[in-house]
Parts: C-alpha cells; sequence; structure tokens
C-alpha cells in the first residue's frame, strides 16, 4: 500500500480558535493506483496533499507513506521520506526563473547529493522522456505553459519517485496542453507510477482509474461525481 491513512484530523489555529479543516479522513491507495481527487474550494484537498507529501504533518491521526509511519517522524526523517518517495506538481509550475530546463530537472538531485555530472545526465533523460530534449537551455520564461509543466513532471519524476502527486496541474492550460500532460501522466503510471491528482475538472479527474471527493473535511472514497464515465469505488 503507497498511502493508508486513518482517522486523520488537521486544523489550523487562528488566535484562540480551532479551525479544523481535514475530519477524520480514511483514505488507502495501492501502489500502481491513479486516484484522482475532487472537492469545491476551500475543502482541503491542498491541506490533505500537503501532509501525503509530507510537507505538512496532520494533527492527528496516522498515516504510512509507503509502509513508513509519517506521524512518529522527525522533521529531518519527513523530508527524507519525501525526497525519496514523492514528486510533486503544481498548477503554477514552480519553477526557478534563473535557471535552464536542464538545471530545474536537475535540483532536486542536488538535495540528494547526487554528482554534477550524473545529475546533468538524469536530467537529461528525464528531458527526453518528456519530449523536451530540444528545449534543454531554455529558461521558463522561453517556454510555454504547456512545456513548463514537463519540465516540472520531468523534475519531480527525476527522483524516481514511487508517487506523483498534482495539485491542480492543469488548470494554467489550455486544454490542448492539459491533453498531453494528461498522456504523460498515463504514460508514467503504465510505467507503474502511482499518482494521486486534484483537480476541479471532469475530464481530467475522468483519466484516473479512481474518483474521490472531498467536501468541507470530508473525503468520500464512495462517490463519484462523473456522468459519463463508469467509476471505480472501494
Ligand atoms: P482547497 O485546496 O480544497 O481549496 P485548502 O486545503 O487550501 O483547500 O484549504 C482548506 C481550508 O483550510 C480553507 O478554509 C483555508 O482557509 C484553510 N487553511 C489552509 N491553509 C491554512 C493555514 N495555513 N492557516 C489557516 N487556515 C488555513
Ligand atoms: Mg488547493
Amino acid at each position: 500500500m503507497i498511502i493508508d491513512m486513518q482517522n486523520i484530523c488537521k486544523e489550523y489555529i487562528q488566535g484562540k480558535m480551532k479551525i479544523p479543516v481535514l475530519k477524520d479522513i480514511c483514505f488507502q491507495m495501492e501502489e500502481g493506483e491513479y486516484t484522482a481527487i475532487m472537492g469545491p474550494s476551500g475543502s482541503g484537498k491542498t491541506t490533505l496533499m500537503n501532509i501525503i507529501g509530507c510537507l505538512d504533518r496532520a494533527t492527528s491521526g496516522k498515516f504510512l507513506l509507503d509502509g513508513h509511519d509519517v506521524s512518529m517522524c522527525s522533521e529531518n526523517q519527513m523530508s527524507d521520506i519525501r525526497l525519496e518517495k514523492v514528486g510533486f506538481v503544481f498548477q503554477t509550475f514552480q519553477l526557478l526563473s534563473g535557471m535552464s530546463a536542464l538545471e530545474n530537472v536537475a535540483l532536486p538531485l542536488t538535495y540528494a547529493g547526487i554528482p554534477k555530472k550524473e545529475r546533468l545526465k538524469r536530467a537529461g533523460e528525464l528531458l527526453e522522456r518528456v519530449g523536451l530534449s530540444d528545449r534543454a537551455s531554455f529558461k521558463p520564461s522561453q517556454l510555454s505553459g504547456g512545456q513548463k509543466q514537463r519540465v516540472a513532471i520531468a523534475r519531480a519524476m527525476v527522483n524516481h519517485p514511487k508517487i506523483l502527486l498534482a495539485d491542480e496541474h492543469t488548470g494554467a492550460l489550455d486544454s490542448h496542453s492539459g491533453d498531453q500532460i494528461m498522456e504523460l501522466f498515463e504514460e508514467l503510471n503504465s510505467a507503474g507510477v502511482s499518482i494521486l491528482m486534484i483537480t476541479h475538472d471532469a475530464n481530467i479527474a475522468s483519466r484516473a482509474s479512481r474518483i474521490v471527493e472531498i467536501r468541507d473535511g470530508i473525503l468520500n472514497t464512495k462517490t463519484a461525481v462523473l456522468p459519463e464515465k463508469e467509476v471505480i469505488s472501494t
């Protein structure tokens, strides 16, 4: 099991008030699964994703990522797990503007302590995999939105993570670029990468093999939102 969440709660403290944002979430994902999370703005999607990606901690509950009990980990252990197991893709790409596409892709390998020559070689392979070998020296400002997102995916994959987390990753793209990104996701999933993506877009969600819905901090793994496509429920 890649994700095993039991009774996860998250609250933020605002002044003297505790604001519950995630309420008793139980969620499991098998390795190799491709799941979409849908829900209105403010329902807790990003908060949930940040906990799954080891960027943030739950207030209570138990969370195992690929068998590691993250709820018991120190901050340092959390970053090690994140580096080894998780790739992130965001709506706004989050590329560093002063670096080339190749350098952006290679960046996570710096944190992993890989020597420079090896970093650039691996980054080059990943850029090739996303079809951007000919853009290696381009800065983000010289790339289209779809190309930037492909660079971001290459960066997310450069450490060979087990799971790819995407937060509204097609939200800033036109539908053609969005389609290309979704094809790339399908290739990665076929190669065995687990994928969990957040989206508002029912068409994008329908590409996943399972859709779960979150509303007001409550995750419903049994409902599906889509009319057209058959949805596998747990
Ligand atoms: P979504 O991604 O579904 O739009 P979020 O997870 O970003 O929702 O936010 C869920 C709720 O948690 C919102 O009401 C938001 O205001 C609140 N929230 C998110 N981050 C913080 C924070 N750092 N401090 C206080 N409240 C927060
Ligand atoms: Mg969000």
